[in-house]
C-alpha cells in the first residue's frame, strides 16, 4: 500500500530530501501535497514533477505566479496559511512531514493532528513553543508523532530496545557547531558568514545559526522532553564533533544503547516514512576503522549561553519556551542581516524571557499571543 505524504516546507533542505526519499520508493510513497513559504518556482517544479494533487504557497501575493507556473498541469495551485491547514487535513493525506522553519509550523501541525494524520516531525519549534499542547492533542487524537530530527530519531530507535525498562538518561549528542573550540572573545567577533559554515551538516540558514549558538541543541532538549516524556534532569547534552552517533539512551544498569550512521538526513526521514519497516538507502555506510576514535566533550555553557537558556525556559515552563523561541527567531533574523552580534542573540532571548508575562498553563490562544508579544519585545530591543 502506498503511503500518501504531505510535505510542509517542501523547498527547504528537509523537504527536498524527503522528496528524494519518495522518488527512490515510488511504489511505497506518493507525494500528494506540497507547501512552501516563498520559493514559488521550486515549489511549482516539484509539484509538477511529483504530480501532486495540490501545491500551496504561503505568501498569498505569489498565488498568481504559482498558477501561471502550474497552468496545464493537474496540480491545484493555492495560497495562504488557511489553505495549508485545510489541505493538510484532506482525506488523501496519510502522513505529514513538518519541515517548515520556525513557529509558523505550529498551526498546520495542529490542524494535521486534529485531522488524525500521522506526523513526521522535523519542525522542532512546534514542540519548543507548544510541547504540552501538541502532545496532549496528539494523545487525544491517537496520533503518532515520529521524530525526523536525527537525534530524536536516534533516541526513538534506541528506545525500541527498552521494553518496559526505565531509562535513566538520554545522552543528546551535539556537534558543537563551527565555534566549538573558539575562545569567547573570538566567537563574539564572528559574522554570519563564519556561523553559516557548519562542520558536519548542510542545512538551512536559520538552523545553521541555531547550531552555531547551540540554541538548536537547547531546542532539542525541549523536543526530547516532550517526545519522550523525560524530565530535563535526565537529559544530558554531550559534544561529539564526529556526528556519527546520533544520540544514546542509558539504562539503570549503566548499559548505553547508541544509534549510529553517517550524517545524512535521508536516513531519519526515510525511517519516519517507512516505520516500522526499514528500507534500503544509497547512503554512505560507516567505515569504523576509518573513523578511528570517538571524541566527547562537555558543552561550554559560558560560550554558548543559549543552551543554558533552554534549560532555564524548560524549568520555568508555561509560555516561557514559546517566548524564547520567538525571541530567537527575531534575533537570528537580525543577525543574518548583520544588525546584531553573536552574543546579542542570547542577550535578546534572555531579556525577552524575563519581560513576558508568565502563563503557567497556556492555551492555544495564549501561545499565539505570547509568540507575537515576545517577537515584538525582541524587535524593539534590537
Ligand atoms: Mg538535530
Amino acid at each position: 500500500m502506498c503511503k500518501r505524504v504531505a510535505i510542509l516546507g517542501s523547498t527547504g533542505s528537509i523537504g527536498r530530501q524527503t522528496l528524494s526519499v519518495i522518488a527512490a520508493h515510488p511504489d511505497l510513497f506518493k507525494a500528494v501535497l506540497l507547501t512552501a513559504n516563498s520559493s514559488v518556482d521550486l515549489l511549482a517544479e516539484q509539484a509538477a514533477a511529483f504530480g501532486v494533487r495540490a501545491a500551496v504557497i504561503c505568501r498569498s501575493e505569489l498565488e498568481g505566479r504559482l498558477q501561471t507556473l502550474l497552468a496545464g498541469t493537474s496540480v491545484k495551485a493555492l495560497s495562504g496559511m488557511d489553505a495549508v491547514c485545510e489541505q493538510v487535513a484532506a482525506e488523501d493525506v496519510d502522513i505529514v512531514v513538518t519541515s517548515t522553519v520556525g513557529f509558523s509550523g505550529l498551526r498546520p501541525t495542529l490542524a494535521a493532528i486534529r485531522a488524525g494524520k500521522t506526523i513526521a516531525l522535523a519542525n522542532k519549534e512546534t514542540l519548543v513553543a507548544a510541547g504540552s499542547l501538541v502532545m496532549k492533542l496528539a494523545a487525544e487524537k491517537g496520533v503518532g508523532i515520529l521524530p525526523v530530527d536525527s537525534e530524536h530519531s536516534a533516541i526513538f530507535q534506541c528506545l525500541q530496545a527498552a521494553g518496559d525498562n526505565r531509562v535513566s538518561k538520554i545522552h543528546l549528542t551535539a556537534s558543537g557547531g563551527p565555534f566549538r573550540t573558539w575562545p569567547r572573545e573570538q566567537i563574539a567577533a564572528t559574522t554570519k558568514d563564519m556561523a553559516l559554515k557548519h562542520p558536519s551538516w548542510n542545512m538551512g540558514n536559520k538552523i545553521t545559526i541555531d547550531s552555531a549558538t547551540m540554541m538548536n541543541k537547547g531546542f532539542e532538549v525541549i523536543e526530547a522532553r516532550w517526545l519522550f516524556d523525560t524530565p530535563p534532569s535526565k537529559i544530558n547534552v554531550v559534544v561529539y564533533p564526529e556526528s556519527v552517533i546520533h544520540s544514546m539512551v542509558e539504562f539503570e544498569d549503566g548499559a548505553v544503547i547508541a544509534q549510529m550512521g553517517m550524517p545524512d538526513m535521508r536516513e531519519p526521514i526515510q525511517l519516519a516514512l517507512s516505520y516500522p519497516q526499514r528500507l534500503p538507502l544509497d547512503n554512505k555506510k560507516i567505515d569504523f576503522a576509518a573513523l578511528g576514535s570517538l571524541n566527547f566533550f562537555e558543552p561550554s555553557y559560558e560560550n554558548f549561553p543559549c543552551l543554558g537558556l533552554a534549560f532555564k525556559a524548560l524549568e520555568k515552563g508555561g509560555n516561557i519556551p514559546c517566548a524564547m523561541n520567538a525571541a530567537n527567531e527575531v534575533a537570528v533574523a537580525a543577525y543574518l542581516k548583520d544588525k546584531i552580534g553573536f552574543y546579542d542573540i542570547s542577550d535578546v532571548i534572555s531579556r525577552t524571557m524575563d519581560a513576558v508575562t508568565f502563563i503557567a498553563d497556556p492555551s492555544e490562544e495564549d501561545i499565539f499571543q505570547t509568540n507575537d508579544l515576545a517577537a515584538e519585545i525582541s524587535a524593539r530591543m534590537i
